[in-house]
């Protein structure tokens, strides 16, 4: 039996785009409760890699398996394994042409994880519990960036999903509009979710991640808990590139 504890795992993930190859193989595990951060210097293939993990990019090669099953396994229907893995982009991606609640609704009532009834409870419990329930009706265009970020972590809670993967989720953000996301993501993170988190803020890694990953010229360079990798970085690599955004 594979261990239970184990949610995705990751063998020798290699992608190119043409002549370029972004991923240079990639193996790790992500377990329960994990609240992984990755960083490293930009275009070195962070988003690539977590777009990965739920097939947005297709693998050159290498395996990846969520919960035992191969996603790269041609008989494996990858929109069954996406309802169970959240994904937060740094532009938000909320529909723009319906109210926050209908974002919020519209995948567990088209997929029909939920009813309409049920999906709307679900999204004012969401909405209450990130303060905007008054905001329900509302577009997307009335809201702040920190409110649609907001947003639009609660909309992939919707689908209660077994891990979140945020790609750079306050990069688009005004500088005081960071700190209420990252608050959002820390709650969730105590709450025992598992989360991947592709990021800039070496504070938030370093205080809520229980590892951290640097990536470099797609490959992990380094790994470790936040005490290792930010307290005694062993590599030349990581130690000029916290030299930088520390
Ligand atoms: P990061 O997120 O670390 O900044 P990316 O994973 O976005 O890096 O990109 C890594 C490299 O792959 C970059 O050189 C980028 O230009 C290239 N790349 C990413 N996506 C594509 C794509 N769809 N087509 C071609 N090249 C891409
Ligand atoms: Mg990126």
């Amino acid at each position: 039996m594979k261990d239970n504890n184990v949610i995705l795992e990751v063998k020798d993930l290699h992608k190119s785009f043409g002549e370029q190859e972004v991923l240079k193989g990639i193996s790790t595990e992500v377990n329960r409760g994990d609240v992984i951060a990755i960083i490293g210097p930009s275009g070195c293939g962070k988003s690539t890699f977590l777009r990965s993990l739920n097939l947005l990019e297709t693998p050159t090669s290498g395996q990846i398996l969520f919960e035992g099953t191969d996603l790269t396994d041609k008989s494996t229907d990858i929109n069954v394994t996406r309802q169970k893995i959240g994904m937060v982009f740094q532009q938000f991606n909320l529909f723009a042409n319906m109210t926050i609640k209908a974002n919020i609704m519209l995948a567990p009532v088209k997929l029909g994880v939920m009813t309409k009834d049920e999906a709307s409870k679900k999204a004012d419990e969401l909405l209450t519990r990130i303060g905007l329930l008054d905001k329900a009706d509302a577009y997307p265009a009335q809201l702040s960036g920190g409110q649609k970020q907001r947003v639009a972590i609660i909309r992939s809670l919707a689908m209660n999903p077994d891990v979140i993967l945020f790609d750079e989720p306050t990069s688009a953000l005004d500088p005081e509009m960071v700190g209420e996301v990252l608050s959002v993501m820390k709650e969730l993170a105590e709450a025992g979710m598992t989360m991947v988190v592709v990021t800039h803020e070496m504070g938030f890694a370093r205080e809520v991640a229980n590892r951290v990953m640097f990536i470099n010229e797609g490959t992990i360079a380094e790994e470790g808990t936040p005490e290792e990798v930010f307290g005694a970085p062993k590599s030349e690599r990581l130690q000029e590139f916290l030299s930088r955004v520390l």
